[in-house]
């Protein structure tokens, strides 16, 4: 990974040296850069010092002054600025329209994007426009002996990892994951602006109204989270899951099939298509442990897991694993709580 543990940066000797620039796509809203954006500044920084080429930031819309200062102060030699008029925020058909403009008339080796939704959409629509590729929720960079971009990206839920190089179009485009990476110590720092005026654009997209998302899953927020899975049989049995859940303060998850059948709500569904979740600890009960679960649930601190079957995926991935019947063990567990 690119994280240091002292936090400072190490340059590292350049492996070769490559004649455009590095453009990190810097994702914004009212004036604000998204924090994202300045992770995949870091990632990029060290791309671009190993192949020996400029880093730059690229900003599309408008009143972005800001957002150019605080690029240079996050690590980037130079701004190319796509300045579209009346278009402060995303607008994915202007911006589209914009960026590709900018990518057509200054070819840039490789343009990095932070993992958020606006940018991640943009960047699959600028490709076709451009007629490149792209490498989705990049996890580690390098380079090669011959100056090629090695991008790493998780495949398989995760399983296996696969590292992949574009010998032929430019630019080569990254999405990347979010809190993967890490910015760079701010600096005091300024650099050329290559300036655009960009006019004439069209959107099909009309915004009438900015709502901004206020509800955050109580999953993500929870110190002990219990996920209960099919070894519970029925609905009903839930029912001595949230007991033990009152008593320790744990928030219930379920695994997929529970929410499919709707015995639980979607949000509460950890895993791959559900939330991945960071408790203190996690009690997976009844569950089997399949990949798309596991996925899910690395991040937890501590695992714990019940199941009657000795040799179920979930028991080489806890830290404590009690084989036995749910239907004993848990109420046992409330008994032995309440005795407290
Ligand atoms: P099972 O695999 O059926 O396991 C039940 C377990 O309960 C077994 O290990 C059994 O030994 C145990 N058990 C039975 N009776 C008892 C008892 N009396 N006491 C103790 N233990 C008992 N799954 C998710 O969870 N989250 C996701 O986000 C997700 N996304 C997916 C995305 C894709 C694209 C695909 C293909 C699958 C996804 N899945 C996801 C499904 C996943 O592959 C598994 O099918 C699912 O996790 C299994 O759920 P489970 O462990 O509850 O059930």
């Amino acid at each position: 990974g690119m994280k240091t543990s002292s936090g400072v940066y190490e340059k590292p000797e350049p492996v070769t040296k490559v004649d455009h620039d590095i453009w990190v796509y810097m994702d914004h809203y009212d004036g604000n850069v998204n924090s994202t954006s300045l992770e995949i500044l870091g990632a990029a920084r060290r791309v671009a010092d190993l192949m020996n080429t400029k880093l730059a930031a690229v900003v599309i819309g408008d009143e972005i002054d800001n957002i150019i200062d605080t690029a240079f102060k996050y690590g980037a030699d130079r701004v190319y600025a796509g300045v579209t008029e009346g278009y402060k925020n995303y607008d994915n058909d202007a911006y589209t329209e914009a960026l590709s403009l900018m990518i057509k008339k200054y070819s840039p080796e490789a343009i990095f994007y932070p993992g958020t939704s606006n940018a991640r959409e943009l960047a699959s629509t600028t490709a076709i426009q451009v007629n490149t590729g792209l490498i989705a929720d990049c996890i580690i960079f390098d380079v090669d002996e011959k100056g090629q971009l090695l991008s790493t990206r998780p495949d398989f839920g995760g399983k296996e990892t696969s590292t992949i190089i574009c010998p032929n179009n430019r630019p080569i485009m990254v999405t990347t994951r979010s809190g993967v990476f890490s910015a760079m110590p701010p600096m005091d720092k300024k650099g050329d602006v290559i300036k655009e005026d960009i006019k004439d654009l069209k959107t099909r997209i009309k915004l009438l109204e900015y709502k901004k998302l206020e509800k955050r899953n109580i999953l993500n927020d929870a110190d002990i989270v219990i996920g209960v899975g099919r070894g519970i049989v029925n609905r009903d049995n839930i029912g001595i899951v949230e007991d033990l859940a009152n008593r320790l303060g744990a928030v219930v998850g379920v695994s997929k099939p529970l929410a499919d059948m709707g015995w639980y709500p979607k949000d509460r569904q950890v895993g791959q298509t559900g939330t991945t979740i960071h408790p203190n600890v996690y009690i997976a009960i009844g569950i089997s442990g399949a990949i798309q679960h596991l996925v899910g649930i690395q991040g937890s601190k501590k695992i714990i897991a019940i199941n009657n079957d000795p040799s179920a995926p979930i028991f080489e991935n806890c830290d404590y694993g009690i084989v036995g019947d749910l239907f004993t063990v848990v109420p046992e567990l409330i008994k032995r709580l309440g005795e407290q």
